[in-house]
């Protein structure tokens, strides 16, 4: 939606956002450096980078406060759980909301005047229209270019292509439990050191996150980043489990599991703007409509 505002294909917007976990792969980086240098730039669009911290880091300091990611969880009575997704709301949407209040010229907490909002553009294809939301503060305005365009994901990628971005990496947390096992192999098989790196936060999350078991709210069982429930590099990336699907299929309560999920992460993933509502806690993220 970038490069097709910058080129004219599209109304040229105002400003560019990019929400930073602190911990994206470092194609993910480069990649922005990219649009911000070649597209965004020579065309004046304003590329911000907003951030809530590391979540990373914030995940194994026992004295922040910690959103939690979505992590798989093994209770003492064997049975498989996970831990609630608050990471996407912390992460990406409270900072993407804070700058655009700040916009407006309304930071929180200010009340905005009826009738002041942005327009807001989210890239979702026509395959997958379900995830196009209103949003939820009346200072947003949501709008889906792409699915007016009727482009599907593969007039995306074609598009990128003529652009020279057809190695546009997948934006998510390089450790994110999402991941499907396609992208772990891509991680352990391309970057030694990302892979090292999720290995070790892995191991560092077993026992769940550093501030609740600091404030003596201990998990009762053990955490992991791979759906297996067990330790990543250990964990069968390179096949599926007769306990994975089991364990899969207690998750989702049907009896036909998605393999294609298995292999290629949640579905819906990790997108502020698009993920699946119920997981979402909106708590303080929603900063005041
Ligand atoms: S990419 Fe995953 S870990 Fe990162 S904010 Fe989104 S859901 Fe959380």
């Amino acid at each position: 939606m970038l490069a097709l505002s910058a080129e004219g294909a599209l109304p040229k917007v105002d400003y560019a956002i990019f929400a930073d976990t602190g911990w994206e792969p470092r194609a993910v980086y480069d990649h922005l450096e990219r649009l911000e240098n070649e597209i965004a730039e020579p065309a004046g669009i304003p590329l911000l980078r907003v951030t809530s911290g590391n979540i990373r880091k914030d995940a194994i300091d026992p004295d922040h406060r910690f959103a939690s990611m979505p992590l798989y969880i093994l209770n003492q009575d064997g049975k498989p759980g996970m831990t609630r997704r608050q990471c996407t709301g912390e992460y990406k949407i409270k900072p993407i909301k804070k700058k655009v209040r700040e916009l407006l010229g309304y930071p929180y907490p200010a009340r905005i005047p009826k009738g002041i909002f942005v327009e807001q553009w989210v890239g979702i294809s026509t395959d997958e229209f379900h995830r196009a939301k209103d949003a939820d503060v009346k200072y947003m305005r949501n709008r889906h270019p792409l699915i007016d365009m009727g482009w599907s994901r593969a007039d995306c990628v074609r598009y990128l292509t003529t652009l020279g971005l057809a190695d546009t990496p997948k934006s998510s947390c390089l450790g994110c439990p999402y991941h499907g096992n396609a992208q772990w192999r891509h991680i352990r098989d391309n970057s030694p050191s990302e892979w090292a790196d999720v290995v070790a936060f892995d191991a560092a999350i077993r026992k769940g996150n550093a501030r609740a078991n600091a404030t003596g709210n201990r998990l009762l069982g053990e955490a992991f980043l791979h759906r297996s429930r067990i330790p990543l590099d250990q964990a069968p990336i390179d096949h599926v489990t007769a306990a994975e699907w089991a364990a899969l299929q207690q998750e989702i309560g049907t009896e036909s599991p998605h393999s294609e999920e298995l292999e290629q992460g949640v579905i819906d993933g990790c997108s502020p703007w698009a993920c699946r509502g119920s997981e979402i806690t909106q708590d303080d993220f929603g900063l005041a409509s």
